[in-house]
């Protein structure tokens, strides 16, 4: 069970945990705010926030293995912002060209474009217990944004060892060596082939 009502996230989710099923969370569920202060205790406030209302509905399927992520990126000229501040970095309706562009303007005439994308997923066992997984996506910022695939900072991003922007890439090679793939690998790896069912 995802932590997340996004259906999209699940199906993605899904292709990179190759033989785990995850569902969206139910309707009726809810998120608490992220108020934490890393990617971590984001992905853990909302993973344990569902595994509780799970427990307290007492549904007689039991409680199923919930699992959270909480991703964004970090600027190394920048101190590390935006980091968990990065789908809201130029404030709460910034949508992701406003994000980017804010980003490209704190980084004009920077000579260390460094930057990298983390991923971090929760995951608490029907009887609580936590995996954490976490998955870094090293490169550096351009000078402008290009390509049309992807989403948020995925056109100004360019993966070390690559000329092209994440947003030149195909869906395949970037779930191939994104954050959430490298992520996503290193809970398999915890999990040891078992399954969250
Ligand atoms: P969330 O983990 O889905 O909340 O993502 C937080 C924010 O980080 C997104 O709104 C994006 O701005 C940024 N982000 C996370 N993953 C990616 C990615 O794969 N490409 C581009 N931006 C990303």
């Amino acid at each position: 069970m995802l932590a997340s009502s996004n259906a999209n996230k699940a199906r993605e989710f899904e292709a990179l945990l190759a033989g785990i099923h995850i569902e969206p969370m139910p309707a009726g569920f809810v998120l608490p705010p992220e108020t934490g202060d890393s990617f971590y205790e984001n992905a853990s406030l909302k993973a344990r926030a569902v595994h509780e209302q799970f427990a307290r509905e007492g549904r007689a399927s039991g409680v199923p293995w919930v699992m959270a992520d909480d991703s964004g990126i970090e600027v190394a000229a920048l101190g590390g912002a935006p980091g968990i501040y990065s789908s809201r970095y130029a404030g709460e309706e910034a949508t992701d060209e406003d994000n980017l562009r804010k980003l490209l303007r704190e980084l004009e005439g920077a000579g260390d474009r460094r930057a990298r994308f983390v991923c971090v997923i929760v995951c608490i066992d029907p009887r609580g217990g936590e995996i954490r997984a976490e998955g870094v996506f090293p490169g550096s910022i351009t000078g402008a944004p290009r390509g049309e695939s992807g989403f948020g900072y995925d056109p100004i991003f360019v993966p070390d060892g690559y000329s092209l922007t994440v947003a030149e890439l195909s869906a395949e090679e970037k779930n191939r060596i994104s954050h959430r793939a490298r992520a996503a690998r290193c809970l398999l790896e915890q999990l040891g082939g078992g399954n969250l069912t």
